[in-house]
């Protein structure tokens, strides 16, 4: 039986792809972003996270093995929420595309029962992956992070070649595709970089929108409770008004945005 590593499933998610949805994190990541505010998805097993309480600290699990019919039949469960909304079910991390075989199971149900899917994902993986799991999607949410090859080796461990050819990819498939840039300030928000992802976005034909990701600090506490070192703990999130007009660069190249997904 085909099974999966998930730290967290959440249901009524709104900020995922269209209408109301559930989400499934995968874990596992082969990236190491510094900003990662899921650090409970980089590693790929389970792992115990410490917890102070008034009586002490306690330690918990955090990651489940699934099976692939356990998990549709709790995707299922809100089956009624996704018709009413235009909904559905995304799978996110972590990277889905880390566990092929498990996501492409998974997928299959979800088609054979109609249920919309959508990834969302780091683009990180070898093309003979994407190739088989991209016929089961509906909808790419593909994050795009740091144009800079050096840049981006530095601030999340690997090249972006493979990412960028993925996303070339997506683009000549009829999967549509959002693009999300997270906004880390004196990271990925500098005008170079920003126009270097507009001018790259802009050569996709699939591209149906844009979403900004600002950088917040909720799941920094996690960093701790799993006994690693967040190298962002002083970091600010971005000014209002340094988003906004983010966000106007994009419109202004012709998409709609949104600010969080
Ligand atoms: S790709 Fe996403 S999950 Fe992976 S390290 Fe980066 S922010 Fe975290």
């Amino acid at each position: 039986m085909t099974e999966g590593t998930l730290f967290k499933i959440k249901k009524y998610a709104l900020h995922d792809g269209p209408g109301i949805r559930t989400t499934v994190f995968f874990k596992g990541c082969p990236l190491s972003c510094r900003w990662c505010h899921n650090p409970e998805g980089l590693d790929p097993r389970p792992q115990t996270m410490s917890r102070r309480t008034s009586s002490g600290e306690i330690h918990e699990t955090v990651g489940i093995v699934l099976g692939v019919d356990d998990l549709i039949k709790e995707i299922e469960k809100d089956v009624l929420f996704y018709d009413e909304s235009g909904g559905g079910a995304t799978f996110s991390g972590g990277e889905p595309l880390a566990q092929p075989q498990f996501l492409e199971a998974v997928l299959a149900a979800c088609n054979h029962l109609e249920i919309h899917a959508a990834l969302d994902t780091s683009g990180f993986a070898p093309p003979a992956v994407l190739d088989r799991i991209l016929p089961r999607l509906q909808l790419v949410l593909f994050d795009l992070k740091i144009m800079d090859e050096k840049q981006h080796r530095r601030y999340t461990g690997m090249s972006n070649r493979t990412v960028l050819e993925n996303l070339k990819r997506i683009a000549g498939s009829r999967t549509p595709v959002r693009i999300r840039v997270p906004l880390i300030p004196g990271i990925t928000d500098g005008r170079a970089n920003i126009a270097e992802i507009i001018r790259f976005a802009r050569t996709l034909k699939t591209v149906q929108g844009v979403d900004l990701l600002p950088f917040h600090r909720i799941g920094g506490e996690k960093y701790r409770r799993l006994g690693m070192t967040d190298t962002m703990a002083e970091a600010a999130p971005p000014m209002t008004e340094r988003v906004a007009a983010i966000k106007h660069r994009f419109e202004s190249a012709g998409w709609t945005v949104s600010i969080g997904g």
